[in-house]
């Protein structure tokens, strides 16, 4: 398959196994907005093309949010797309807080692609959480997760000028609209 069937493959894959799921977002976006998103935003302001990065990122949640199985996404996409992923999954039989904690006691070690891959994820949610946020969501709970964000990206710096960049942008934004 060509690399342009594979991430139109992956696209699809990914908005059939997210189908039914939401954003926790107050405007409840689709889910698929945001493995979309993180793709793009990968290739349009990162400027990467490897076609394993991005394949990755339409696919980086099936794993922990779907059920699917890294051997299915190995047998469909192979072995450098399935390592990604299960590089970027957390651990789902821990509880939140260790999960958090392991995110960035994790982050130096991963894989240069990993690390697109979850800073360009980042990006994509501190955006969500600043444009729309989880009505549940505390004015408290929402700074606490851009503060963690930064404290997740601190580990993943020197893979994307670009992106931490952008990252660095949206905190500053999440900063005015929470007023921290
Ligand atoms: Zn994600």
């Amino acid at each position: 398959m060509n690399t342009h069937k594979r991430l139109l493959f992956a696209a699809s894959f990914a908005a059939q196994r997210h189908t039914g799921q939401n954003r926790k977002g107050e405007r409840g976006e689709p889910y698929i907005n945001h493995p979309l998103e993180v793709a793009s935003l990968i290739a349009n302001i990162g400027g990467i093309d490897d076609a394993e990065i991005l394949i990755a990122a339409l696919l980086h949640d099936t794993v922990e949010d779907c059920g699917v199985s890294d051997e299915d996404i190995r047998r469909q996409f192979g072995e450098a797309v399935a390592g990604y992923v299960l590089e970027v999954t957390d651990d789902k039989s821990l509880p939140k807080a260790e999960r958090k904690r392991l995110q960035v006691e994790h982050a130096p070690h991963l894989s240069h692609g990993a690390k697109i891959v979850k800073l360009a994820d980042k990006i994509s949610n501190v955006t969500d959480v600043t444009d729309s946020p989880p009505a549940d969501w505390p004015h408290e709970r929402r700074v606490e997760y851009i503060r963690w964000a930064e404290s997740v990206v601190v580990g993943l710096r020197g893979v994307s000028e670009p992106l931490e960049a952008h990252f660095d942008q949206a905190v500053a934004k999440a900063r005015i609209a929470f007023g921290s």
